[in-house]
């Protein structure tokens, strides 16, 4: 497998130059038996991308870092154990690249999870290569064929990318957390995952609550589906008349300063939970008593990513119901990415920002 040698991106070296992505030039991970060259023709700006430039989370472990992981292409490429895929093939990845797939975890649908071989799709080193992953803001991929996942005819690949980080993310809790008729659910923050998951437990059955700190989008999240609309920066008492109405609370919020945990926890039927996708700074934490959850038995987890199992589950459910992310196309170049990376930062994004035209500047 010789193509492509060189791959092309924008990358971000110094977490103060965030904004301002440069146009570089990288070599492609080793290659390993199972992996799949694609290349790009999509890709969504997830928040954990801003996170990540904006050195939120840690350090950025390559000076050119290219992130991005809601990535839709064509396979170009295939190694010499690849069964599952072939050249030509449409597909989609996203956050993850690599797990051991042999580990208890892995076995059971758990792979996202695995402890020992658990790549990140953008600035995590593999275990078997001196080489930090690179992500989809980039003209090709490389990844393991476990995690480019075959997308059905019916979904529109724009339509796509943002299923495979957000859409999945949500996904998972929700039909881990039994999310279905005769269960209500509650999404904090109508971002991008936020109004992804509304659509999703909206079409799971669920009774839908759209949380979030303004009534600015009020409209939109009843046209996504929600069944009632909290403002809850706008009222002190937006929780009075809830309590007991929970079996979930989806927590979906890229920082925590407007997140009253409390006031959440204590409107949980009992022993169910205050699930976080949303991640905000490496080092914030929540404050909490073990009174406040005394009277119905409430937990706090978090949730990462989905297995394979569940995006090909949740391909299904968008297929057969419809569901289309809303999105704004973003043509690929310097300008555009720093332009909705700035607008992102600052909440202007109704509701994912979709990359697109990568063959036409990658080639020209
Ligand atoms: P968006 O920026 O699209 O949406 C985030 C939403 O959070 C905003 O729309 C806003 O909702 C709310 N919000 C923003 N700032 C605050 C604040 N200070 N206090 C309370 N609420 C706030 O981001 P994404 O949807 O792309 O991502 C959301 C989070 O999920 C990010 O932290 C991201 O890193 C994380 N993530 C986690 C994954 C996982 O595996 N767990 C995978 C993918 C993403 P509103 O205006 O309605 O209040
Ligand atoms: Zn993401």
């Amino acid at each position: 497998m010789t193509y492509p040698d060189v791959f092309q991106g924008f990358g971000v070296g110094d977490a103060k130059k965030w904004s301002t992505p440069t146009l570089v030039e990288y070599a492609p991970k080793p290659l390993d038996s199972n992996d799949v060259d694609i290349e790009i023709e999509y890709c969504g700006i997830c928040s954990s991308d801003l996170h990540t430039i904006k050195g939120e989370w840690g350090q950025l472990r390559r000076d050119d870092l290219v992130v991005g992981h809601e990535i839709v292409g064509t396979v170009v490429a295939v190694g010499p154990k690849v069964s599952s895929l072939v050249v030509g093939q449409r597909v989609g990845v996203g956050a993850q690249n690599l797990a051991c797939l042999n580990c208890n975890r892995c076995q059971d649908n758990n792979e996202h999870y695995c402890i020992t071989k658990n790549v990140s799709t953008y600035n995590k080193k593999f275990p078997n290569h001196d080489y930090f992953s690179q992500g989809g803001y980039a003209s090709h991929h490389r990844c393991h064929e476990y995690f480019a996942f075959p997308i059905p005819d019916e979904i529109e690949s724009k339509y796509a990318a943002p299923l495979l980080c957000g859409g999945l993310t949500v996904y998972s809790p929700l039909k881990r957390s039994g999310c279905g008729l005769n269960t209500t659910i509650g999404v904090i923050g109508i971002g991008g995952l936020g109004h992804m998951a509304i659509m999703l437990a909206k079409a799971m059955g669920a009774e839908v609550y759209a949380f979030s700190r303004s009534s600015a989008k009020k409209d939109e999240a009843i046209k996504m589906g929600a069944d009632h609309f909290i403002a809850t920066g706008e009222s002190e008492n937006w929780n009075q008349e809830l309590t007991d109405k929970f079996d979930m609370i989806l927590n979906c919020a890229s920082y925590i300063s407007g997140i009253t945990l409390n006031s959440y926890l204590s409107i949980l039927k009992v022993d169910k939970f205050f699930v976080n996708v949303g991640l905000p700074c490496a080092g914030d934490v929540y404050e909490f008593s073990p009174f406040t959850t005394i009277s119905n038995a409430a937990g706090i987890k978090s949730s990462k990513l989905g297995s394979r199992k569940e995006v090909l589950e949740l391909f299904e459910l968008c297929a057969k119901h419809n569901i289309k992310p809303w999105i704004e196309e973003i043509p690929i170049n310097g300008k555009n990415l720093s332009n909705a990376l700035i607008r992102l930062d600052k909440g202007d994004v109704r509701y994912r920002f979709v990359l697109t035209n990568f063959k036409q500047f990658f080639s020209s």
